[in-house]
């Protein structure tokens, strides 16, 4: 068997899920909207499935679906892509991130990779023989520590992976981030593979893609997710654009890994990507209502909130509360004590930090705000009875 996978606890997601589930608590651990995306989408996906969509989708994807990313790019970013060569559709964001991580690296290449991160990155890296260079967000801020991102830039550093909006932390990096960034990566001839899955999720910050900065447009892997954009996660239809060279070499890795995404939800994710921008404003506004009824609630609770411009995601400092059984009671031991006592689930923030690593954060907690808000109410009405 492959040490490293055999070695890899079950993702914190299906662990708190799981608790949730056996507690009757409220999951406000792992990200899924609890209402479906339009409905429209799931008719043109049933019609699709009725007109014989029911065969091997072509490798790269369908053809209406790589063309209607490309549009979705000149739309929102002025970006010119080519949809033969330049777009992929992937089963998922996370196989998009897991081909394009294969086509960019060699045993013993670096990949710089910021924390708190999502859980897939460090173990594919690892997976292909290569070596995460960790840079840890400095909390309650979530600042990025400039000096220690350039310390992790090296000879042998490949790529950089940047999440924003960024899972679990809310950030949207700023311009001047990103200018940071781009100078990096291009100082050190490297690429940048930028999981935008919550593009369209952002709370009156502006999502900057990396790849429309100078200099960038070659060096950058862009990859969303028709989960978040429609809210649909069990779709699990993804879709990147990359510079042509470097698409040709993902999808080797996809024809191995997946081959084709179900040609039916290709079409109502062409269809979702078209529909006019107020579809993509009401989702940003909508899940901002969720986000503020969460962060005024939690605030008055005692926790302290952590700034969050984007994702379905908040982070909250749990010390405020005065709930912790001792001092030195960790994120995830009050996670789990708040499923069961309280009936309420939460996702511990320690879970996106490399286990071999000192001084991860051992105080903040993980609320996803994706909910009908009488359900956020609930859930703040039972914490307070908790408290
Ligand atoms: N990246 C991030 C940051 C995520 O939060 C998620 C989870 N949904 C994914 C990738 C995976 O997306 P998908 O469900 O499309 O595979
Ligand atoms: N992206 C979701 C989250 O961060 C979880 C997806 C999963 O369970 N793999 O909560």
């Amino acid at each position: 068997l492959n040490h490293q996978l055999a070695k890899l606890p079950t993702t914190i997601f299906t662990v708190m899920s799981a608790l949730a589930t056996e507690h009757g608590a409220i999951n406000l651990g792992q990200g899924f909207p609890d209402t479906e995306g339009p409905a429209h989408l799931v008719e043109a996906a049933s019609a699709a499935l009725r007109d014989g969509r029911n065969q091997y989708a072509p490798l790269t994807g369908l053809p209406e679906l790589r063309e209607a990313v490309a549009r979705s790019n000149a739309r929102f970013y002025a970006l010119d892509v080519d949809p033969v060569r330049e777009v992929v559709v992937t089963s998922g964001a996370t196989e998009g991130l897991a081909s394009s991580l294969a086509a960019l690296l060699n045993p013993g290449d670096e990949v710089v990779v910021i924390e708190p991160a999502y859980d897939t990155y460090l173990p594919m890296i690892r997976l292909l023989g290569a070596v995460p260079r960790l840079v840890r967000l400095t909390p309650p801020e979530w600042s990025l520590p400039r000096e220690a991102l350039s310390a992790a830039f090296g000879p042998r550093t490949k790529a950089i992976i940047l999440n924003s909006p960024m899972n679990p932390t809310g950030k949207v990096f700023t311009l001047e981030e990103l200018q940071f960034i781009a100078e990096l990566v291009e100082r050190h001839d490297a690429y940048a593979l930028c999981d935008e899955v919550y593009e369209h999720l952002t709370f009156g910050a502006r999502h900057i893609p990396l790849m429309t900065l100078p200099g960038m447009r070659d060096r950058c892997i862009r990859v969303g997710s028709a989960g978040k954009s429609f809210s649909m996660t069990g779709w699990k239809v993804g879709y990147l654009t990359a510079p042509a060279q470097l698409a040709a070499v993902i999808a080797k890795a996809h024809q191995n890994l997946a081959f084709s995404t179900a040609p039916n939800l290709q079409r109502a994710v062409a269809t979702g990507l078209d529909q006019d921008t107020a579809y993509f404003d009401t989702l940003s506004s909508d899940m901002k209502l969720r986000r503020d009824i969460l962060a005024s609630g939690l605030r008055a609770l005692g926790f302290g909130v952590l700034p969050c411009d984007g994702t379905y995601f908040l982070t909250a400092d749990i010390r405020g509360t005065g709930s912790l059984a001792d001092p030195l009671e960790t994120d995830l031991e009050w996670s789990r004590r708040l499923s069961v006592e309280a009936g309420v689930t939460v996702i511990p923030v320690s879970a996106f930090y490399d286990e071999s690593g000192e001084g991860a954060p051992r105080h903040l907690v993980r609320f996803a705000f994706c909910k009908q808000p009488v359900i956020l109410q609930e859930a703040l009405t039972r914490l307070e009875a908790w408290l």
